[in-house]
C-alpha cells in the first residue's frame, strides 16, 4: 500500500513540477509576445498623412462663387472648375442645405478636388489633373493646357444594398401602420406611389387591410441612409390582393408589373392627390372624402386636403378650360384625355396650367382651394365619359402593357422569388 502511495506522490510531484515549468515558459512567452505588441503599437502611432478635407454648407443667399471665395479659392481657379463641370453639371444649381467639399493634397496642401452631392444618386467630382488621372478621355476639360487642368466626373454614390421585408396592418391609415411598424416613411411613400394606378389611399383603405413589401435599404459605411427601390409589394384591400413586382424587361422598359405580367401603369391614376397629402392623419377614407353618389347628385369625389395641396392630372391630355366658373365650381380646370374621357378639378386656390396646354399624367395642374360654392378647402374631382359624369372607380380601364413573351420565363422566376418573400 505504502509503495503505491509513494508512487502516487512522485507522480503528483512530477505533474506539479511540469506544470510550473510549463507556466514559467508560458509566462515568458507572454512577455515576449506583449513586448512585441508594444513595438507594433508604437509603429502605428506614427500618423499617416491624409488629404485635408473641408466642407462648407450652402446657406441662404450664398452662391457657388461666394462660397468658393469664402474658402479662399481664387476666381480663376473656381471659374476653371465651373467651366470644367458645366457640361455634366451646372454649379449655379447647387442647393440650399447641401455642402461643397474641398480636398487639399496631403503632401502639398494644394486644393485639388471639389465634390458636390447632386442628389441621392450622384456626386460630381471636379479634379485637378496634376493629382488625378483622367479615366475617360471624352470628358470635357476647362483648358487646352495638357499639364494642369480641371476635369469633371459624375460618380454614382456607392451604396451598400440590403434587401428587407416589412409588413403592417391598417388600423387607421397605411401611413400610421408604417410608423407603428418602424417602417421608414420614405419607403411607404414609394410603396404607395408604386400602387398609385390601382389604389386610392384616401378612399380605398379599410380597417384590417394588410400590406407587405420587399425593398432595398441603402447604407453608406455601414450607416443606414435611405430606402432604395421597392422590389415587390402586396396590399390586401378589403380582402382583395394587389401585387406588384419590379422587373427589368429591357434597358428602356423597367418598372412594376402585376401578377399577370401587365405593367401596373394605366391610363389614369387612381387619385388626383398624391398619397403623402391624404394619408398623414388618422383617417380611414370614407370620413375624409365625399364619395360619388348618384342619389345625392354628387357625381364627383371630394378630397378634403389642406389648402395649397398640389393637384395632379390623372392622365395625359390637353387643358380645355382653366378659369373661373360662376356655376359654383370656382377656379376650375378641365382636361380632355381622348375622345371618350375628360376630368375636371374644381374649387382650386390657384392654377398651374393654362388653356391649350398639354399635360402628362401626374403633372401638377393646380392647388387645392375653397373657391366657388365650397365650405372648406377640398378638391372636387369629376370624370366625364362621353359627356356623362361617371364614378372613376367603376371605370374598367385596359391593363397596362404586358411584358414580351420572350421575357415571360424570366418574369415568372422573378415572381416566384418575390412571392416567397411576401408569404
Ligand atoms: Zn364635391
Amino acid at each position: 500500500m505504502k509503495k503505491i502511495f509513494y508512487k502516487l506522490i512522485i507522480v503528483f510531484l512530477v505533474v506539479q513540477v511540469g506544470y510550473f515549468a510549463y507556466s514559467f515558459l508560458f509566462d515568458r512567452d507572454n512577455e515576449i509576445i506583449s513586448s512585441e505588441n508594444e513595438q507594433v503599437v508604437e509603429e502605428i502611432i506614427i500618423p499617416e498623412k491624409t488629404d485635408r478635407i473641408e466642407s462648407i454648407e450652402i446657406t441662404e443667399g450664398s452662391t457657388y462663387g461666394s462660397l468658393m471665395e469664402e474658402m479662399d479659392i481664387g476666381g480663376s481657379v473656381y471659374m476653371s472648375i465651373y467651366a470644367a463641370a458645366e457640361d455634366v453639371y451646372d454649379l449655379v444649381k447647387i442647393r440650399l442645405g447641401r455642402e461643397l467639399t474641398l480636398v487639399y493634397d496631403k503632401d502639398t496642401d494644394e486644393f485639388k478636388e471639389l465634390i458636390y452631392q447632386i442628389d441621392t444618386e450622384e456626386k460630381i467630382h471636379v479634379r485637378n489633373s496634376k493629382y488625378f488621372e483622367k479615366e475617360n478621355e471624352e470628358i470635357a476639360t476647362s483648358s487646352e493646357e495638357v499639364s494642369n487642368y480641371w476635369f469633371a466626373e459624375i460618380i454614382e454614390i456607392p451604396y451598400e444594398i440590403k434587401v428587407t421585408t416589412k409588413e403592417g396592418e391598417v388600423k387607421t391609415s397605411m401611413y400610421v401602420a408604417a410608423l407603428e411598424n418602424d417602417i421608414d416613411e420614405r419607403a411607404i411613400i414609394e410603396l404607395a406611389n408604386a400602387f398609385q394606378w390601382s389604389i386610392d389611399f384616401a378612399l380605398d383603405p379599410r380597417v384590417g387591410d394588410t400590406f407587405k413589401f420587399v425593398y432595398e435599404e441603402r447604407y453608406l459605411d455601414g450607416e443606414y441612409v435611405m430606402p432604395g427601390r421597392i422590389l415587390a409589394g402586396r396590399y390586401i384591400n378589403a380582402g382583395e390582393e394587389n401585387n406588384l413586382y419590379y422587373f427589368e424587361e429591357s434597358e428602356d422598359n423597367m418598372g412594376y408589373f402585376d401578377s399577370e405580367g401587365n405593367s401596373v401603369q394605366k391610363m389614369f391614376l387612381r387619385a388626383p392627390v398624391e398619397f403623402r397629402y391624404v394619408s398623414s392623419g388618422f383617417t380611414t377614407g370614407s370620413r375624409y372624402v365625399a364619395a360619388f353618389n348618384v342619389s345625392t347628385g354628387h357625381r364627383a369625389i371630394d378630397y378634403a386636403t389642406p389648402l395649397g395641396t398640389p393637384i395632379r392630372a390623372v392622365g395625359d391630355g390637353t387643358v380645355i378650360f382653366a378659369g373661373w366658373n360662376s356655376g359654383g365650381y370656382g377656379n376650375l380646370t378641365k382636361i380632355r384625355h381622348n375622345s371618350t374621357y375628360q376630368t375636371n378639378y374644381a374649387h382650386q386656390s390657384r392654377f398651374a396650367v393654362s388653356y391649350g396646354q398639354k399635360v402628362k399624367q401626374g403633372d401638377i395642374i393646380g392647388y387645392v382651394g375653397s373657391t366657388g360654392f365650397s365650405t372648406g378647402p377640398h378638391l372636387h374631382y369629376e370624370m366625364v365619359k362621353n359627356g356623362v359624369k361617371v364614378n372613376p372607380y367603376n371605370e374598367i380601364l385596359p391593363p397596362g402593357e404586358p411584358i414580351k413573351e420572350d421575357n415571360r420565363a424570366r418574369f415568372e422566376e422573378t415572381l416566384e422569388e418575390y412571392n416567397k418573400m411576401l408569404e
